[in-house]
């Protein structure tokens, strides 16, 4: 596209690239800054808190915790869990209490690097734009993802993802195989039991903070340990899931207490062979590294309450953890599906990104943003919202916040150069 052709296109000097928590945090930070700026979103904002998850969410933090700085939740008790209606509202409410400058239902299908001279051609849903600098802010969960471990085919059980997951009542009549014991897969096994299905569920490594100990949140305790601050580990180490539940005023996750329940546990799915499907032997592994997770917790905050003279209750059967459940003791290694009852599957098997629109410079081999602190290898490019961006809480409703203000910062020092004028003699 030449210079000449690029004239007609609309100018801004900072597009931001959707309006979720991240986009709206990154307008605000801008905005701070005195930046000139436009947020494209492609549908509503917030809208994944809105469309994208599944009916009964709530926050897994508590209110008081998963904000931004600037506004309390004005209609959540601080230590409640927002559902997710309240935190779309809360952001639809914060980009207006900051004038966000949002334009929504115009999607961004293009970013190219112009030649010869600086910024991008950005190709949208309504038009062409011209800006100086660019901001991703689509998200850390763009593309359900699962494994093709069970073909589709008319016997077999109706598969999706857990973005898809709504309700029990979506789902046919029968037991449903929920895999993954992420916070996803957790809370809807716990819900569609609760509902009175048959449930398996499959659970693979995973870390389970208690919801409280010693009176505090987990997400205190995360704060006050430096937890959420660790930096971003070497590149394949970073993911860890995390079994955490703000279900019916929030509880500890606890693999036994849904076994009682009837929640039969297996290992990680492995294959699938002419209807039966095989799981790993890790189940019993599985569970004592999360219990492990947990007493290690428990640990780091009474070495913190007893360093600090703190007087916080202490909490001696958050070490309890009962008996192995027999799905733990006698583990199930294969299910017939069909004789099981089996007529769905919830993958909760978590999430890819998607960046193929953006300049190629801004990403490596495998497609994944190069970058460090959000800042791109391709030069004028930024990322916000990433699991592991800059720290563990990057991905999360308050650890976004803070990196945005990073990047608006890279981007008032890096125009501040650009303006500069030599002093004339
Ligand atoms: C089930 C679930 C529960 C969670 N619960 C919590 C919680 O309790 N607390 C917490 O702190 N975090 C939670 N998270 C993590 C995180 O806070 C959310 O994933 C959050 O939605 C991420 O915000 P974001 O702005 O980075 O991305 P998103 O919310 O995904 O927003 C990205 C926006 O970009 C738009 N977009 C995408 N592509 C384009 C394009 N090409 N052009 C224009 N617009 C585009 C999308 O429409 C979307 O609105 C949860 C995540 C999940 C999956």
């Amino acid at each position: 596209m030449s210079p000449q052709q690029d004239q007609q296109a609309e100018v801004v000097e900072v597009l931001v690239v959707g309006a979720g928590q991240a986009g709206v945090a990154t307008s605000e930070h801008l905005s701070d800054n005195g930046v000139p700026h436009l947020v494209l979103e492609r549908e509503r904002i917030a809208e994944r808190w809105r469309t994208g998850r599944w009916d009964s969410l709530v926050a897994n933090g508590p209110a008081w915790h998963d904000r931004f700085p600037g506004l309390e939740f004005p209609d959540v008790d601080p230590d409640g869990f927002a559902t997710k209606d309240q935190v779309a509202a809360y952001f639809e409410a914060y980009a207006e209490k900051i004038a966000a400058p949002i334009r929504t239902g115009v999607e961004v299908t293009s970013v190219t690097r112009h030649e010869g001279r600086p910024g991008f051609r950005v190709e949208t849903s309504d038009g062409v734009l011209d800006a100086r600098f660019v901001v991703a802010a689509t998200g850390p969960f763009q593309r359900p993802v699962f494994p093709p471990i069970v073909p589709a085919g008319p016997a077999s059980p109706l598969q999706i993802h857990s973005s898809d997951y709504r309700n029990p009542d979506q789902l046919p009549e029968g037991a449903v195989l929920v895999v993954g014991a992420g916070s996803s897969g957790v809370q809807i096994a716990d819900e569609l039991q609760r509902s009175g299905r048959q449930v398996f569920l499959s659970v693979g490594p995973h870390d389970r903070p208690p919801r409280s100990y010693r009176g505090r949140d987990f997400c205190w305790w995360l704060g006050v340990l430096g937890l959420w601050d660790l930096e971003t580990p070497a590149a394949g180490a970073e993911h860890v899931t995390i079994a955490v539940s703000g279900a019916r005023g929030g509880h500890t996750v606890d693999f036994r207490a849904l076994a009682e329940q009837g929640v039969r546990l297996v290992g990680m799915t492995e294959r699938y062979d002419d209807g039966v499907l095989h799981f790993r032997t890790d189940l019993a592994d599985n569970i004592a590294a999360g219990d492990a997770n947990l007493l290690a917790l428990l640990d780091q905050a009474d070495e913190w309450v007893q360093r600090n003279g703190a007087d916080l209750p202490e909490e001696p059967e958050a070490r309890v953890l009962g008996p192995d459940p027999a799905s733990v003791t006698d583990p199930l290694l294969e299910l017939d599906l069909a004789a099981a009852g089996v007529t769905s599957i919830v993958w909760a098997t978590g999430f890819a990104t998607d960046y193929s629109w953006l300049p190629a410079g801004a990403l490596d081999e495998s497609g994944r943003p190069r970058h460090r602190r959000g800042v791109s290898a391709e030069p004028g490019i930024y990322f916000v919202g990433l699991p592991w961006l800059s720290r563990r809480g990057s991905s999360f409703i308050w650890g976004v916040w803070h990196d945005a203000k990073h990047i608006a910062g890279h981007i008032a020092t890096q125009r501040s150069y650009l303006t500069y004028q030599a002093p004339t003699a």
